[in-house]
Order: C-alpha cells, then structure tokens, then sequence
C-alpha cells in the first residue's frame, strides 16, 4: 500500500499508546499504576452532564453552524472578558472539536513548506507533528531545569530566522506545568514584536494554578500583543470534560474565518450535545473548578516529595497542570543503570527507564523523550491520593535496587 509522504512523517500519540500498553497489562490482571493519562480523574460535573441530556432530549441533535452556536460563541467571548480581560467580539472566536483540533486547524490555515515555528521544548506531544502535517518546520528550543523549564528571551531570539512565522506560549505547560510570569512574557514579547512573530497561546491549563498565582497570557500586555495573539483554549481540563471534545480560539477575524472555511470542508461542526453541555460549563457555577484543583493541589505535594525521597531522582514543584516532571539523570549514572540499559534496549534512556518502570514496578509513566527532554520522565497526578502513594513507593523500591 502506498501512503501518503504526510502520514509517513507521523506517528502515533505516545501517551495514548503508553496509556493502551498500560490497559492491556491491565486486562491480564496484572495491577498496573498509571500516572500515564493527562486527563483529570473526575467525572464531567452533573449539571454539565444534565445540559447534555436536556440537549438530547430538546432534539438540539442536529447541524450546527460549523464554528459552533451563537450561545456558546457568545459564552465564550463573555469567559474572556469574565476570567481574562479581555474583549473579543462573537466574530473573533470560534469552536472546535478539542484543543487539539483547535491547533491543527490553525496549522493547516497558517503554515506550510518553509516556514518555521518555534517549539519550546519540553513540549506537548502533539505541536511538532501538527505543525509537520501542515508542511511547516517546528523549530526546538531547549530550556533547563534552571530556568524553571521556561525559554529565555535570548534563546526566542536565537531561534528566529526569516521563516519564522510563530512561537507556541502553553503556559501552565504539558508536561512540566512551567508558568510564565507576566514579567518573563513582557521579556519574550519585546522578541516577538521586533521580529513581527505571531503567539500562538495555549491556555488550557490556565485554571489549574496553585499557590494563588495569577494567569496571564501575552493577549494580556498590550493591544499590538493581542493582534498578534491567538488563544487557544477548551472545557477538556478546566471542566474534566476530555472526551467531549470542545476547543475554541479566540483572535484575528480573518484567521477564525479561515478556521471555519477549513472546519466546514472537514468536520463540520463540533458535537451539537457538546456544544450545549459546555455553554453550561463556561457559564454554570465555576466552583467545580476550584474543588479539582484543591485535589490537585494535595496530590501534586504528596507525588513531588516522594519522587525526591527517591534515588537519582530530583522534582520540581510544578506551579501548574497536573504533571511532575522529575529529572531522572541521576537515575542513569545510578550503579545498576547499565544492567538496565542491557536489558531494556532502546534508543533513548527516558524510554529504557519507562520500560523498567512499566515491567519491574508496573508503574506507567511516559519517557521525557517524547517531549524533547530525555532527562525526564512525565507522571501525570490526576489520579487518587492511594494511586500515588502506592506508585511512588514503587518507584522508590525499583530505582532504589539500582543504587
Ligand atoms: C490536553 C491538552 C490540550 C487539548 O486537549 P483536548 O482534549 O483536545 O481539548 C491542548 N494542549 C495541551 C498542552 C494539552 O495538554
């Protein structure tokens, strides 16, 4: 069969198929920890479920418009200006069928064979082939765990060339849940309007901050940055409503009628049930929130000091999402890391260390690798207080036969 050179160049989300290795251990009865999954372990808040079922029952079951209803159009335009500031007319947003697509439909409408975008890296699993389907070039740009896993204005501007045509801001980020500060994007931004970059704003963690730490995106600086800004945002996090699939972006006109033209030729609209369900999430009692995260918020304490009681490996408290992103170099230079790297051949040590973790611990994580940082491993804390004290000790028992 020949395909495409496209899909060639594609392969497939390495947490879906962590998350499937996983279930299928499962399936044999084997007791399996996941800290694999990025979604909340919550279920959809019932008043949300209840607009679902009331759409289905008022035969609300049909076409949509293809960038979504008026309501919820209009429901989000009033979240921007109720959560962030920022004012945005009905025909300046539009919805999707997921963040993800929000994103695909935006690379398909903005990029294609030679040009570049700029890709921090560690970063989401998806932005490097999303941009490639669109024929673009991603472009990554490395931070440490020094900076808090956050670029630098001097390596933004390292990275530009004449091609560039964006930088992709997903601030609380997936995997390592680094915040920008306002104060870090007004640096970045004096590199985005001295060479007339667009931001892509990748906001769906935007709700999932701790320590009382306030949300800011570069739509927020200044009028010129807000032009220059497309936010990228949906109800799948915030509302734990990942399976609904509703994304929407908010920016320039001209781009969200592009998005539309796209989406009309391809998926039509989203879910019409969905649509519905999620006018009530962005509008209904926004507490639920609140309450997830204060869940979150405990378990991301309980899993970042076990990960550090463990040998070789070092965590940062991440300010936001629901990920830890320990560093795990220690563990590779650990006396019985070469046994391992016998054992478990592959190319990369994120991988190999996954591997052990999965077979020796039955504990599923997801190697650094797949976000460009092989130094680490991603565990997501969406799942129960017992889930992670339970997986964390056996990490700490496998590792710790390394030392
Ligand atoms: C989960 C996620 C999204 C969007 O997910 P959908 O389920 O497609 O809405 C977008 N960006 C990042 C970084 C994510 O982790």
């Amino acid at each position: 069969m020949r395909f495409s050179d496209r899909i060639m160049k594609v392969k497939p989300s390495p947490t879906l198929a962590i998350t499937a290795m996983a279930n299928a251990m499962k399936a044999k009865g084997i007791d399996v920890i996941g800290f694999g999954t990025g979604e909340p372990d919550f279920d959809t808040p019932r008043f949300i479920k209840e607009a679902g079922i009331r759409a289905i029952e008022s035969g609300k079951t049909k076409y949509t418009p293809a960038g979504g209803i008026p309501e919820l159009k209009k429901a989000i335009v009033e979240k921007f200006r109720r959560d962030n500031v920022l004012e945005y007319s009905v025909s300046e947003v539009t919805v999707n069928c997921g963040g993800k697509h929000s994103f695909y439909n935006l690379a398909q409408v903005l990029w294609q064979e030679g040009d570049e975008v700029i890709v921090p890296a560690p970063y989401w699993v998806s932005y490097p082939p999303m941009i490639q389907l669109a024929g673009g070039a991603p472009v990554i740009v490395n931070s440490s765990e020094e900076t808090g896993y956050k670029i630098t204005a001097a390596d933004l501007a390292k990275a530009v060339t004449p091609r560039t045509r964006a930088v992709i801001i997903n601030s609380p980020s997936n995997p390592s849940g680094a915040t920008y500060t306002r104060t870090e994007l007004e640096s970045l931004s004096e590199v985005v309007l001295g060479h007339d970059l667009m931001v892509l704003s990748d906001d769906i963690y935007e709700s999932i901050l701790y320590d009382g730490a306030a949300f800011c995106n570069f739509a927020n600086l200044s009028e010129e940055l807000k032009k220059r800004t497309i936010v990228l945002n949906g109800v799948s996090k915030a509302y734990s409503m990942t399976g609904w699939r509703i994304g929407y972006i908010a920016g320039d006109e001209e781009i969200i009628k592009k998005v539309e033209i796209l989406q009309s030729q391809s998926t039509s609209n989203p879910t019409s049930i969905a649509q519905w369900a999620s006018v009530e999430a962005l509008t209904g009692d926004q507490t639920v929130i609140s309450d997830m995260v204060a869940s979150f918020d405990r378990r991301r304490k309980l899993i970042v000091d076990g990960l550090n009681s463990v040998p070789g490996i070092r965590c940062l408290i991440p300010p936001g999402a629901f990920y830890a992103f320990p560093a795990t170099k220690g563990v590779y230079a650990l006396p019985g890391w070469k046994k391992v790297e016998e054992k478990y051949q592959a190319p990369h040590r994120s991988s190999i260390l996954t591997s052990y973790l999965l077979q020796e611990a039955k504990v599923a994580v997801v190697p650094g690798v797949e976000f460009g940082a092989d130094g680490n491993i991603r565990l997501s804390f969406a799942t129960s207080d017992e889930n992670i004290a339970e997986g964390v000790e056996r990490i700490r028992e496998a590792v710790g036969r390394l030392a």
